[in-house]
């Protein structure tokens, strides 16, 4: 007796099972990798990196133009309180009042400038961290599915490799010595059925001799033309 037909079983088994298996190192990798929100992390450290600096420089800003405000009221005041007599030193005055007015017509004017810089670096930190967060979510959600798919997985490659044992059992130690030497050179396919009186693998016809051997079962008969053992399967 030998084993054509169970061969066939042991082959989609472990077609099966190699599928599964690639499946779940898949999930594994996936699973392992959270590139996606370190990179969004990382943006968001670029752009508060951009936003600082811009911060600093506003409140700077703001602090020069109020003490020039203050100190322009206080030469002001000096000036038509009545004490300061002097021309020369009433118009020395004057002429400070004017260039700290000037300067802060400056300063204001950058300030402007700067406090839209502020306001588009805000809003791209903060569309960032809206980003962030929708990738952590998706990523949760994705990791539920994939923790689901895994267990479902580990279950069904459980049930094959026992099948695979207990089609083992009926493979007798020439057969499978056979099928694991043609396994590589066949791409992990070996073994073909005999459809009628054609290989299912390559459909090319068999010669009659071929037929009635692989129907008989006494030995192992492999296809005239791509060279898989052929396993007739009756029903
Ligand atoms: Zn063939």
């Amino acid at each position: 007796m030998t084993s054509a037909e169970p061969l066939f079983r042991l082959q989609e088994l472990e077609l099966r099972l190699a599928q599964t298996i690639k499946r779940l190192r898949e999930i594994a990798d996936q699973l392992a990798n959270d590139q996606v929100i370190r990179e969004a992390e990382q943006q968001i450290a670029v752009a508060q990196q951009s936003l600082r600096p811009l911060q600093t420089r506003v409140r700077d800003l703001e602090l020069e133009i109020q003490s020039n405000t203050t100190k322009s009221q206080q030469t002001n005041d000096t000036l038509y309180s009545g004490r300061v007599r002097n021309p020369k030193e009433m118009q020395d005055m004057q002429h400070e009042v004017q260039a700290l007015q000037k300067r802060n017509q400056d300063l204001e004017n950058t300030l402007l400038d700067l406090m839209l810089k502020v306001e588009e670096a805000e809003e791209t930190l903060n569309e960032r961290k809206t980003h962030l967060q929708s990738v952590q979510s998706q990523r949760e959600h994705d990791n539920a599915d994939l923790i689901h798919e895994r267990e479902r997985l580990e279950g069904e490659k459980q049930e094959l490799q026992q099948k695979r044992d207990q089609v083992l059992k009926s493979v007798d130690a020439e057969s499978l010595a056979a099928y694991n030497n043609l396994k590589p050179r066949k791409h992990n396919q070996p073994v073909a059925l005999l459809v009628d009186r054609s290989c299912s693998f390559c459909q090319v016809e068999q010669e009659m001799s071929v037929v009635s051997e692989v129907r008989r079962g006494h030995k192992l008969t492999t296809c005239s033309s791509c060279g898989r053992i052929l396993a007739y399967k009756s029903g």
